[in-house]
């Protein structure tokens, strides 16, 4: 079979199903790297509101209870921040004299605290001071801040109040920005790099992807090709029959009313065949398309047998052949299904037995029932079938040695509408076959209403 790479129509379809999954998948990973940066960042900015908050909030409660004069600070405020420094006095660091829990936070690298007057003048600070950062009104509880070195602070501002309900001045517990920055401008580079990289993957897996769906769809596809070629080939054949019988007739001058009849036969013979071909097509197309309605009769296998028996006795003995039937059951067998359907089914199986078994051979019916089936069998002593194309007769216009079968007339069509009519019946169709020495087709009809469509 073709390769499906090799077809531009399927190639196209490939590459376009694939950009679609592409284009789709991109669009779903950039929107959900996005929101899980944004969450991320959310997450941590919020973390972050909570520390410095926590420790605000308690430097704010501890302090100011201790907080006299608005703009001073007091011993006593030295006395629980003992690192405090001074504006305008040098602080060296001691860290023996760390008070921890007061602190928290601000005793880590750059954190810092800080107290301002109302008008923005520095008293005071703890910590990591950044260089010379401005001061933004103090009615902000959050700001955030770009010191000279363009490196970004965040801080949580609050109104100290003296012991006296008087406004103090503000303390501003911060922080710098700049490994939380760079921590997102990490996440952000490692996500622009990753897409890139998961797309090629995405490309690849959906490639293949569309390749694996549309395999069966090529399938099929070679299937209607090899069906349409096929069924033009069986066409041409009586036609270019036909074609040259009428020319030969017409160039033979004058023509004898023998030879008119003799043509006209032919022609008969050519057009019958087209008829049954045409007719057989038609039968599968429908049965295809669940168009053709079967009927529900209740049909006696054995009067159905004995029928067929009948038709193809003569065949037989012309052919030379002996035709035998073994019913094994005493009982008739009934099941409900189409019965002429049926008939043709096993008038075919039997035709071929006839077709395929040389001078001399024996062909048996055979009928018998299992719980829940009938079992007809048509064997012979025939050709047989080579095992790799047993399962290939059931294909249309299959026909094992095509040339050598030519003669016999058949389009390769019998078994695949034998197959299609048990298929119907719910049934089954199966050969067992030894080359050389016959062929045994068993075909099992389930005895309960069989009817699988269309039935009444
Ligand atoms: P055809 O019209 O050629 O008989 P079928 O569909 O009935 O088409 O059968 C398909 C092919 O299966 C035949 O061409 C033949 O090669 C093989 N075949 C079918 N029945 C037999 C049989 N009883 N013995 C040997 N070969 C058979």
């Amino acid at each position: 079979m073709l390769s499906m790479n090799k077809n531009r129509l399927f190639n196209l379809t490939r590459l376009r199903l694939t950009g679609y999954y592409v284009g789709v998948m991109g669009l779903i990973l950039s929107l959900c790297g996005a929101a899980f940066y944004s969450m991320m960042a959310e997450a941590h900015w919020h973390a972050l509101h909570r520390e410095l908050e926590s420790v605000a909030g308690t430097l704010h409660d501890g302090l100011e209870p201790n907080l006299k004069q608005p703009g001073t600070i007091n011993p006593s405020v030295q006395k629980i921040i003992p690192e405090l420094c001074l504006a305008g006095v040098t602080c060296v660091a001691n860290e023996t004299q760390t008070h921890r829990h007061v602190l928290g936070a601000v005793q880590q690298e750059g954190y810092y605290a800080r107290f301002l007057t109302q008008s923005g003048q520095v008293v005071a600070t703890v910590g990591q001071q950044p260089d010379q950062l401005p001061f933004v009104g103090g009615d902000e509880l959050w700001q955030t801040l770009t010191d000279r070195q363009g490196r970004r602070y965040h801080h949580i501002s609050l109104l100290l109040k003296t012991s006296g309900r008087q406004p103090w001045g503000y303390l501003q517990v911060g922080r710098s920005l700049q490994s939380f920055d760079e921590h997102l401008a990490t996440t952000r580079l490692l996500l622009l790099l990753g897409l890139p990289v998961t797309m090629l993957l995405v490309t690849g897996a959906s490639w293949w992807l569309a390749g694996l769906a549309m395999r069966p769809v090529y399938q099929s596809y070679r299937q209607i090709q090899q069906f349409t070629g096929d069924a033009a080939h069986e066409l041409r054949t009586p036609l270019a029959a036909t074609k040259a019988t009428i020319e030969s007739a017409l160039e033979a001058d004058p023509l004898t009313a023998a030879e008119a009849r003799s043509t006209l036969q032919t022609i008969e013979r050519q057009n019958n065949r087209l008829i049954q071909l045409v007719q057989d097509l038609l039968l599968l197309s429908r049965m295809d398309l669940q168009m053709l309605p079967l009927k529900s009769q209740t049909v006696k296998l054995n009067a159905l047998i004995s029928d067929i028996v009948d038709e193809f006795e003569a065949l037989a003995i012309a052919s030379g052949l002996q035709l035998e039937t073994e019913i094994g059951i005493q009982q008739p067998v009934v099941l409900v299904g189409d019965e002429e359907q049926l008939y043709r089914l096993i008038a075919n199986l039997v035709t071929n037995a006839i077709q395929y078994t040389p001078k001399g051979g024996l062909i048996v019916i055979r009928l018998s029932t299992t719980q829940e089936y009938a079992i007809i069998q048509v064997q012979d002593t025939g050709i047989g079938i080579p095992e790799a194309e047993q399962t290939q007769i059931f294909d249309r216009f299959y026909r094992v040695n095509s040339d050598r079968s030519r003669h016999t007339g058949g389009a390769g069509l019998g078994l695949a509408i034998a197959q299609a009519i048990t298929q119907a019946h719910r049934g089954s169709l199966r050969v067992q076959s030894t080359l050389n020495q016959g062929s045994t087709f068993t075909l099992a009809l389930p005895l309960t209403r069989s009817v699988a469509f269309y039935g009444n």
